[in-house]
Formats: structure tokens, C-alpha cells, sequence
């Protein structure tokens, strides 16, 4: 996960990075606001603290610039904890507010927390997956062909969405197996071949063209282009 941290006291800042680098997070460092506007606009972060108290311009401008280009998630440091202090921070376009002095396993259980709610909300608009006549909306789980609706089990539902967020790619029994039933791969086991098999049965068979494929010894490949 890249975090971009903007915290002009030094110590701070170096104390912060060097627990979040252990943290699993990639970190970039900006010491004030200037830099720190321009790195959240450039780079691709997926979470971005910002101190308030920032020379130059402080954090409520540099949030209010970003908003009007990006959203990614801001988690807002203050040793300012007043009540309006938090308020008006928030609705500069701050995700979460966070009050001086605090603990650092706070400060990561937040980023996690605020990195989860910004990957769902972005799973969610991507509600619609196409190829060819072929459409699945995730939203509702609907699948349809030619408009017609397919009838699918949940697993199958799970399956066809898999295979066409990866479309054109050939996946792996093995991979399959850990994505839709998450489970190891267990040769003694049919099950994954069991479930191509439905799903092509109501995913090809009523139709012309298959899209479903095996590619022998490799695993399966939605693509309606292949023969
Ligand atoms: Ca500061």
C-alpha cells in the first residue's frame, strides 16, 4: 500500500515513517504543503496523512486543492482537538481526523479502516463486467446473454465474474479453486471442472458462439473470440 505522510516536524515525521515502512506501507514523505499538494495529485497513493498545522498552506487548503481532483482517502493530524477544529477539518474533505498526541496502533488501524471504505466504494461503481452479448451485473447478480437471463448457483455466479474480470487470460484449476472456493488445490478433487462444466452448460450451450474454453493441460479462459 503506497501512503503518502505530510508532517513538517521532523522528528515526528521520521518516527511515523519508519513504523509505517514496518507496517507493510510504502511511504513518501513531504515536509509541507506545497510539496505534499503535489505529490498527492502526481502519485498514486492510496491513503494520504496530512498534519493541519503545515507551513506554506496548511492542510485544510491542501485537501480542499486535492478534492478537486482526487479522492483519495485523507486521514487528518491535529493538535488542534477542539470540536470545531474536527468539524471544519472534516468538511474541508478530510476522511478522518486524528487529535495529537496519539497512539501509533490507532493511527494504522484507521488507515486500514480508511483504505478498506475507499476500495469498496470503488469496487461498487464498478458494477457492470461485459464481453461480447455476455453481461453480469454485480450490483444485482444478474448475469444475461442475448438479454436472456442465465440461471446460475452462487458459486457459478462467482466463478463466470472471476473469469471475466480476467478475460483473454487462462486461469489455473489451482486458482480457481483458492479464488472461488478458497481452498487449496486438491487433486483427488473435481470440483472445479465440475463447475466449468455447469456454468459452460448454461453459458454456451443455449448460445451459438461458446465462450468458455479449455485450454488443455493450462486450465480455462473466457474469450469469445477464440474457436
Ligand atoms: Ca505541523
Amino acid at each position: 500500500m503506497k501512503l503518502l505522510l505530510v508532517e513538517d516536524e521532523v522528528k515526528l515525521a521520521d518516527y511515523l515513517a519508519r513504523g509505517l515502512t514496518e507496517e507493510g506501507f510504502v511511504v513518501d514523505v513531504a515536509r509541507n504543503g506545497v510539496d505534499g499538494l503535489h505529490l498527492a495529485v502526481e502519485g498514486d497513493y492510496d491513503v494520504v496523512i496530512l498534519d493541519r498545522m503545515l507551513p506554506g498552506i496548511d492542510g485544510v487548503a491542501v485537501v480542499t486543492a486535492l478534492r478537486s481532483k482526487r479522492s483519495t482517502p485523507v486521514l487528518m493530524l491535529t493538535a488542534m482537538s477542539r470540536v470545531e477544529d474536527r468539524v471544519s477539518g472534516l468538511q474541508s474533505g478530510a476522511d478522518d481526523y486524528l487529535p495529537k498526541p496519539f497512539a501509533f496502533s490507532e493511527l494504522v488501524a484507521r488507515l486500514h479502516a480508511l483504505v478498506r471504505r475507499s476500495t469498496t466504494a470503488s469496487l461498487a461503481t464498478t458494477t457492470m463486467l461485459r464481453l461480447g452479448d455476455l453481461e453480469v451485473d454485480l450490483a444485482r447478480r444478474k448475469a444475461t446473454r442475448e438479454g436472456r437471463r442465465l440461471d446460475l448457483t452462487a458459486k457459478e455466479f462467482t466463478l463466470l465474474t472471476l473469469l471475466l474480470r480476467r478475460q483473454g487470460e487462462v486461469l489455473s484449476r489451482t486458482e480457481i479453486a483458492e479464488q472461488v472456493w478458497d481452498m487449496n488445490f486438491d487433486s483427488e478433487t473435481n470440483v472445479v471442472e465440475v463447475a466449468v462444466r455447469r456454468l459452460r452448460s448454461k453459458l454456451d450451450q443455449p448460445f451459438e458462439r461458446p465462450m468458455l474454453h479449455t485450454v488443455r493441460g493450462m486450465g480455462y479462459v473466457l474469450d469469445d473470440r477464440r474457436e
